[in-house]
């Protein structure tokens, strides 16, 4: 998770959200790998789905059965099925949304029921290193707060029919 966390540390140097996961299989480091979704202007460059491809990569298999990933975040729905997907036999997360309620709308539907839904039991471990994952956001948090509420202001109408709508 430590490593997980200096990933994370080096997102937010790269202008993204501070998140990293880290995947390892007996005792070995198969992935470590940041969030690039800003760098890359690309919403499926989550760590722990970059960290599932890279794993996959390396080993040669899609299946990681064996494997644990550590998250610095409880993995959204999307991570969450690269995961369950993989096989992946043990989730380890250190802070989740409910920690930072100022930063992001609660989620009602969690890991632990995804996982349930899929039909897939996971060991789920939450909370671990939690302090240093919610104080990567220290520095972050007004950036974020900042953009989102700049967000919010011009949000009506938008998206593509607004964009159409323009031209
Ligand atoms: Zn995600």
């Amino acid at each position: 998770m430590r490593i997980a966390l200096q990933l994370a540390e080096q997102s937010q140097l790269n202008g993204d959200v501070p998140f990293g996961a880290v995947i390892v299989k007996n005792r070995c480091v198969l992935a470590a790998i940041g969030n690039s979704e800003h760098a890359d202007q690309n919403v499926t460059r989550h760590a722990e789905v970059k960290a599932v491809s890279a794993a996959s990569t390396l080993t040669g298999t899609r299946n990681l059965t064996g494997c644990t990933i550590y998250s610095t975040v409880e993995p959204c729905p999307m991570c969450a099925g690269a995961i369950f997907h993989a096989c992946i036999d043990r989730v380890v997360y250190g802070m989740s949304r409910d920690d930072l309620p100022h930063l992001f709308r609660s989620r009602a539907i969690r890991l632990w029921d995804l996982a349930q839904d899929w039909h897939y039991n996971p060991q789920i471990t939450g909370g671990v290193l939690k302090d240093e994952a919610i104080a990567a956001f220290s520095n972050y948090n007004d950036a974020f707060r900042v953009a989102h509420t700049h967000q919010d202001e011009e949000s009506q109408p938008s998206g593509f029919f607004s964009t159409l709508a323009l031209q």
